[in-house]
């Protein structure tokens, strides 16, 4: 038989980073020391606190069995503890939060609540890919918003043409932002908040890096400016927070009927993430944050020696104030993917040509702080040399 794959696969957005990974994979077979700056996953451990919870409640009987779909509800108390000390909220955890099996799964989920076949998606563009795919497999229709760096990486909400605007029902924002380190001000939450009432639509707010700040800088959720909570839901996730990507878990918050939405879908598709991963996340949540203090230091020092690398080397990005990425760009006379090319051919270095992640992210590279200081100076050393 021949195996037929629907069409919503056949429109899946090509992957762009084949020939690229292709490369980086003959350079370590060929013995070159490759510096991967590629990969947006912490090459740091989940703190041992955190861990140690996990052995002892992967022990506890009454965790192996199903657990409910929405999270059991000391998670959620925890995650409404965390966002209320964390942000002026004042969350309900049996209303207004839910878990997550890691936010993607959410993000992917969560058009099938709330988007009808024709109707729009507005989604910011460099970006993370799984906003547009999850408006795909729902049926709907993606409409983009460039961030560009004139504009602070920030949408221009005004720029949408009145038949799509009819047509929206979500907004998805990220801030601070992956792949660009743009951050969100009060005031254009404020700009989303009245434009979300004025057309009618749920704003989405990614919030995966709320704690992977550095300077002191402290980024606010959405869902403090006024009037957000009529309109919006919040993503927050463990994963980048406490290094702890493998594990899937995560929490939404906000507006309950927008939440209600969400579980609905969930609690058809999923039966909730292992309760000894939420007991250990729980722990995580509601300790004194001081390994996020440590984990901020840690990047902090990093992405200082990465600055002077690429200063040294001519290349002057804007210094992020938090992710951990810097949105990088390329040299006149080249593209996103012949500097980055360049960087592995000639250095040895792996970074994300920055059109993967969207058509204005041409002319830009995406480099991640997730090597070690020491060898973020060998990224200068290796800039100097070729550039
Ligand atoms: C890493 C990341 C996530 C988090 O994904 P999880 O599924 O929670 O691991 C979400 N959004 C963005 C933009 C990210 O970079």
């Amino acid at each position: 038989m021949e195996i037929r794959y629907s069409e919503r696969l056949h429109r899946l957005p090509p992957y762009l980073f084949v020939e690229l990974d292709r490369k980086k994979r003959e350079a370590i077979s060929k013995g070159v020391d490759v510096i991967d700056l590629g990969i947006g996953d912490p090459d740091l451990p989940t703190p041992e606190f955190i861990v140690n919870r996990m052995k002892e409640a992967v022990a506890h009987a009454p965790y192996h069995r199903y657990p409910s779909s929405n999270g059991m509800k000391a998670f959620r108390e925890a995650a409404a503890t965390f966002c209320n000390r964390r942000f002026s909220l004042d969350l309900d955890p049996d209303t207004q939060v839910t878990a997550l099996i890691g936010s993607k799964e959410a993000i992917f989920h969560f058009p099938l609540a709330f988007l009808d076949p024709g109707e729009v998606v507005l989604v910011p563009t460099p970006g993370y890919p799984v906003y547009h795919i999850g408006t795909l497999f729902a049926g709907g229709e993606t409409f983009y918003l460039p961030l560009k760096e004139e504009n602070d990486f920030l949408p221009d909400l005004n720029s949408i043409p009145s038949d799509v605007l009819k047509r929206a029902r979500i907004l998805w924002l990220n801030y601070p932002n992956n792949p660009t380190a743009g951050l969100a001000t009060g005031d254009f939450f404020s700009q989303v908040v009245d434009f979300a009432k004025e057309n009618g639509i749920i704003v989405c707010h990614d919030a995966a890096y709320s704690e992977m700040t550095f300077d002191g800088y402290r980024a606010p959720s959405f869902l403090e400016t006024p009037g957000a909570m009529d309109v919006g839901i919040e993503f927050h996730s463990l994963s980048k927070t406490y290094n702890m990507t493998g594990w899937r878990i995560g929490f939404a918050v906000g507006n309950p009927a927008i939440v209600e939405g969400l579980k609905k879908v969930k609690s058809n598709a999923d039966s909730g993430q292992f309760e000894a991963i939420q007991d250990a996340a729980r722990e995580a949540l509601l300790s004194d944050q001081s390994c996020v203090v440590e984990m901020r230091r840690i990047y902090e020092e990093r992405r200082n020696a990465l600055m002077e690398a690429l200063k040294g080397a001519g290349l002057k990005p804007p210094c992020p104030k938090a992710t951990f990425y810097m949105w990088v760009k390329v040299p006149q006379g080249h593209t996103s993917a012949s500097f980055a090319g360049l960087l592995l051919d000639e250095a040895g270095i792996v970074c994300t040509p920055g059109n993967g992640f969207g058509d204005p992210g041409e002319g830009y590279v995406r480099m991640a702080l997730t090597v070690p200081k020491e060898r973020m100076m060998e990224v200068g050393e290796r800039l100097k040399r070729i550039l």
